[in-house]
């Protein structure tokens, strides 16, 4: 079966729509850093208000624990998707409360509103599937319809994206229509070579996909948080870098598998070793086999992959057909350690064919850093969601849609 789209709710006009939307942006001292996801939402959000609808933006923010928590409010995502559609944009104080009800009962025809942060509430994120499906209930009462538009969430069985769209009649948003459209063009016949570019800091949550990417890919390009683990696995001292202990073994499995497979698997030379993290810290660069050699010895930090390998990232890169990029190369926050993700994006804006970049800090990171979204085949919404789509799994957010 195939997803279900807008048109399969029939006209809308004068219905409560609720838009299960990822509107998880970063954010500083209550200021939007990239307001990458706020303008994905736009294409749903203004066909809706185009055909009459009621408009409930939901989404979550952060991972407050299950209870309100200011620092997580909506409140300025709000405020910024007000700006974006040039029209005023009421917001409940709460998600499924008095507000709530107040303000979607106030909506007139081709009005928005949004609703407080999903995650103030346990069953959004409950490990029991009664409690998600209480919540969910609590949601379906503001709603007649649901359109889920979270790609970033899709791979996550929560109340407001698997039980909801059980509750409710159900259709996936213009955002993950489109998102499918580019995924798929990477899962169906690739062209080749076909390189896949990780880093970033969830590392436990990314060296699984690895297995499952090796069998499709030509060349795997391992940097940011994640490359320490493979280094240390290959017998280097790593000082304090990220490091999963646990799956030295695990990775040294995929070292083996990469060879067996024919697979380039391209690791770091050389790294950005920092005294401590902070912007400010001293730093210096150690070849990959001897990052305790530095001033700070054991006490060092890599904060990004070294020049060399941004070099040799970048060439790989550009000699690629399809390109897919998830993590940054290193700390890119602080201005020391960006390097190494610069060269990278500059690398993928180079390719001849598809480059898709896809997770929400890295897609922060190409815009922070100066980069513009149409210089990139592809920029993905969703960093866990796409790689796991890119794996063959299945997604709960999208199966509920119809999608096999
Ligand atoms: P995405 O959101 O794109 O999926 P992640 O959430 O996995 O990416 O990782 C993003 C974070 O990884 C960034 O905040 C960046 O500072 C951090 N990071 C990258 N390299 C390192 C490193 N060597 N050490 C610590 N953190 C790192
Ligand atoms: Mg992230």
């Amino acid at each position: 079966m195939a997803l279900r789209t807008l048109d399969s709710l029939g006209p809308l006009a004068g219905k409560r729509v609720i838009v299960r939307a990822d509107l998880n942006v970063p954010l500083k001292d209550a200021v939007i850093t990239d307001d990458g996801r706020v303008r994905a939402t736009l294409p749903t959000l203004t066909t809706l208000i185009a055909q009459g609808a009621r408009v409930i933006v939901c989404s979550h923010l952060g991972r407050p624990d299950g209870a309100p928590d200011p620092k997580y409010s909506l409140a300025p995502v709000a405020q910024r998707l007000s700006e974006l559609l040039g029209k005023p944009v009421a917001f409940a104080g709460d998600t499924v409360g008095e507000s709530a009800r107040q303000t979607v009962a106030a909506l007139a025809d081709g009005d928005v509103a949004v609703i407080e942060n999903l995650r103030f509430n346990p069953g959004e994120t409950s490990k029991d599937a009664g409690e998600r499906a209480a919540f969910a209930g609590e949601l379906a009462a503001l709603g007649d319809v649901l359109v889920s538009d979270g790609f970033g969430v899709v791979h996550r069985k929560q109340a407001s994206v698997y039980e909801l769209a059980e509750l409710l009649p159900s259709a996936a948003g213009l955002l993950i229509a489109a998102e499918l459209d580019i995924l798929d063009r990477l899962t169906e016949s690739p062209e080749r070579p076909y390189t896949v570019v990780l880093g970033g800091s969830k590392v436990s949550d990314k060296l699984g996909v690895i297995q499952h990417l090796l069998p499709r890919v030509d060349r795997l390009l391992v940097g940011g948080g994640m490359m320490f683990t493979f280094l240390k696995a290959e017998g280097h001292e790593v000082g304090k870098s990220l490091l999963e202990e646990d799956q030295l073994d695990t990775v040294l499995g995929y070292i083996a598998q990469a060879k067996e497979r024919g697979v380039e698997l391209i690791l770091p030379v050389d790294a950005v070793v920092a005294a401590s993290f902070a912007a400010d810290a001293e730093h210096v660069v150690a070849d990959a086999d001897a990052l305790e050699d530095t001033p700070f010895g054991a006490s060092g930090l890599g904060l990004d992959i070294g020049p060399r390998t941004a070099t040799l990232f970048a060439d790989a890169i550009r000699d690629s057909k399809t390109v897919f990029w998830n993590g940054p190369m290193g700390v890119f926050e602080m201005p020391s350690f960006a390097n190494g993700t610069r060269v990278v994006a500059q690398a993928l804006t180079e390719v001849d064919g598809l480059s898709v970049v896809g997770g929400g800090d890295s897609a922060a990171a190409v815009r922070q850093l100066g980069f513009q979204d149409d210089q990139f085949g592809h920029i993905s919404t969703g960093g866990g969601a796409s790689l796991e789509f890119l794996e063959g799994k299945k997604l709960p957010g999208l199966e509920v849609l119809g999608w096999q």
